[in-house]
């Protein structure tokens, strides 16, 4: 079948893309190599998401796929590992099943993947003593010591979530400020199992097949702290790899699209945090979503 518009990513842009498309009428298909819902699926509670004083993560996620299917948008749970387009301007993408899908229009909205620390070992201990996601692991680690490295609202919101599971949270940031906001370092600041580890970074993981414990340098001085777990809460980077020859990227790797979410090449949309874009939160990826969404019935309408 040849869909109007393919989505690439069922996090809030493309979810949000695949309802307005299918209001628009178009026949949709959106694909998922994950969690529908995306990166939000991570978070404890959204309390800044227009029109929900308080959600979790994975209801809002789960309202954004209910949404969108109750639309009529199909959806797929698989990877896509290539995309073309053809002389006609047809985009088809390949999947990692081996499902081969076409659409006359495509909306990339693949997010951003976890940003590592690049030490050693980290990436060998990812499962046993090193995660990206408190609300996904978080319960390994209940009664047991752990630390969250980081300083924006996902770390601060992990270290959060994990101080009601865990004995002690050492909260790990480069600097003696947060990024993330002042309500939420506050509530930590009420933990009385909440310690902060103000500039200083990670430099070394401990332990054999299981994490026991990190090096920390603070203010040039090393510490060493017994934990069982290290969250990563350090941002995320664009996974836009796949697309380069579809778009251009900018140095970091996002998309180099502008806020009408267009490609150069001509049927191509990018929507979400994997634009190059000042502020990426919940409420922007899900404008894109809408913007890219009616661009693309635009380009099939011309
Ligand atoms: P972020 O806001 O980009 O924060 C990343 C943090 O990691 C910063 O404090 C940064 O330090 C630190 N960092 C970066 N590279 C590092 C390194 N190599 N070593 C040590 N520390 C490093 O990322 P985020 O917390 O994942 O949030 C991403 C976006 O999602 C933000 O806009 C956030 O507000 C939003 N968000 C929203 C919710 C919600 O409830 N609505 C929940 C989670 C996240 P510096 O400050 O020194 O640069």
């Amino acid at each position: 079948m040849l869909y109007d518009i393919l989505i690439i990513g069922g996090g809030p842009a493309g979810l949000t893309a695949a309802t307005y498309a299918r209001r628009a009428g178009r026949s949709v298909l959106v694909i998922e190599k994950n969690a529908f819902g995306g990166q939000i699926t991570w978070s404890p509670k959204v309390e800044n998401f227009p029109g929900f004083v308080s959600v979790s993560g994975t209801e809002l996620g789960d309202r954004l796929l209910e949404q969108a299917m109750e639309q009529g948008a199909e959806v797929e749970l698989d990877e896509v590992v290539s995309v073309a387009v053809g002389a006609d301007g047809v985009k088809t993408v390949a999947c990692d099943s081996g499902a081969v899908f076409e659409g006359r229009a495509l909306i990339v909205a693949v997010g951003a993947k976890p940003r590592m620390l690049g030490i050693d070992r980290e990436e060998a201990l990812v499962g046993n003593g090193v995660c990206f996601c408190a609300v996904c692991d978080g319960a390994f680690y209940a009664g047991k010591d752990v630390a969250v490295n980081g300083g924006g609202n996902s770390a601060l919101q992990d270290a959060l979530l994990l101080s009601e599971k865990c004995r002690k949270v050492y909260l790990i940031h480069r600097r003696d400020s947060f990024r993330g906001e002042q309500k939420l370092v506050e509530a930590l600041q009420k933990r009385p199992n909440v310690e902060f580890v103000l500039n200083a970074s990670v430099t070394e993981l401990l332990g054999g097949d299981e994490l026991t414990g990190i090096k920390v340098e603070q203010n040039g001085a090393g510490r060493e702290i017994p934990v069982a777990g290290l969250f990563v809460a350090i941002g995320h980077a664009p996974d836009n790899g796949l697309f380069a020859g579809l778009m251009a990227l900018d140095r970091a790797g996002y998309a180099d699209a502008g806020e009408d979410c267009t490609t150069k090449t001509p049927g191509v949309f990018v929507a979400g945090d994997c634009r190059a874009k000042s502020v990426r939160q919940l409420t922007t990826a899900a404008a894109d979503g809408s913007v890219a969404a009616l661009a693309a019935c635009r380009y099939l309408d011309a």
